[in-house]
């Protein structure tokens, strides 16, 4: 079995600067203690673990701003990756919070369109999935009479749009061009004059494109992947839509099935922006144990 490394695969330059900001707050004695994360700081429980063991407690479960009474007044809050509202930002301050924002530039730059598309008088139409934190803290941008998030074509063409508003479009920056393009579409169909803003940030883009283009040329696509990472579903999704192949995600080496690489003659392994290199590390590691297995059964017999 031959084993094909996609890359690019892995962190993300948003992902990088976020853990190295949580661990530089964590070994600053002057920060006031106790120490917790808004969210998980990237979607993947390995790093959540490795947080925890530097004395960062992280908060999950409910809507940012809910989460945020949980925290002591005078305590410190790192805000995750994937950006906050504006509404946490001041309640945070409110409370006398020591902030620390690892929002990625990239999320930044889509609440600062939403922003300038809602001063021009725009209704805006966000194109990402319920529940993820991202979408809550970009929608949290516009007044909520102003914005509606879309998660379907279906959703598309029942959103109810003010008569005589001009329609803005923006995506969540880890779905994918091929998820996005029929919704786009329907929107376009209802209102042909809607500005387009596609914003799937470029660490999403060349992930997606680099396992499709793998997948074409193997039996099977291995995604290493939280599963509450968004990146890293869409990447199984477009591995198996676009590339047409069979493609399955693991979080670490230990939910590998030998059974899925019978008859497997070729696989490709890539990991969400999310995922620890160590963690794929081993499941390469894992995958290139049954294959050499696998290889030498094959010479023996032969
Ligand atoms: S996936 Fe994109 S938007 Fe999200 S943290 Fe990485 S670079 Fe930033």
């Amino acid at each position: 079995m031959d084993i094909v490394k996609v890359t690019p695969r892995g962190y993300c330059y948003g992902v990088v600067d976020a853990i190295t900001l949580a661990k530089r707050v964590a070994s600053d004695p002057n920060v006031p203690r106790p120490i917790f994360v808004l969210g998980q700081i990237v979607h993947n429980r390995h790093v959540v673990n490795q947080l925890s063991e530097l004395g960062i407690v992280t908060l999950d479960g409910a809507s940012r701003l809910d989460l945020l009474e949980q925290v002591p007044v005078g305590s410190t809050i790192i805000f995750t990756a994937h950006g906050v509202a504006p509404a946490v930002k001041e309640r945070a301050q409110a409370r006398g919070l020591n902030v620390y924002d690892a929002t990625c530039p990239d999320v930044t730059r889509t609440h600062e369109l939403i922003q300038q598309k809602i001063a021009q008088g725009r209704f805006i139409l966000y194109i990402g999935t319920p529940g993820h934190p991202e979408p809550e803290g970009a929608t949290g941008e516009a007044p909520s009479n102003r914005i509606a998030l879309i998660a379907s074509r279906e959703d598309a063409m029942s959103v109810e749009v003010p008569t005589g508003m001009t329609v803005a479009v923006m995506t969540q920056t880890t779905l994918s061009q091929w998820d996005t393009q029929a919704i786009i579409a329907a929107i376009q169909s209802r209102f042909p004059d809607a500005e387009i803003f596609n914003e799937i940030c470029m660490a999403t883009q060349s992930r997606q494109e680099a396992a499709v283009n793998a997948a074409q040329d193997v039996d099977l696509v291995v995604v290493v992947g939280d599963r509450r990472s968004n990146n890293s579903n869409r990447l199984v999704e477009v591995s198996e839509l676009i590339g047409k192949t069979r493609a399955i995600r693991v979080e670490s080496a230990e939910d590998l099935k030998p059974e899925w690489f019978v008859n497997v003659k070729r696989v490709a392994i890539t990991s969400g922006s999310s995922t620890p290199t160590e963690i794929t590390r081993s499941v390469i590691q894992q995958i290139s144990q049954w294959a050499s297995v696998h290889s030498s059964t094959i010479a023996s017999s032969s």
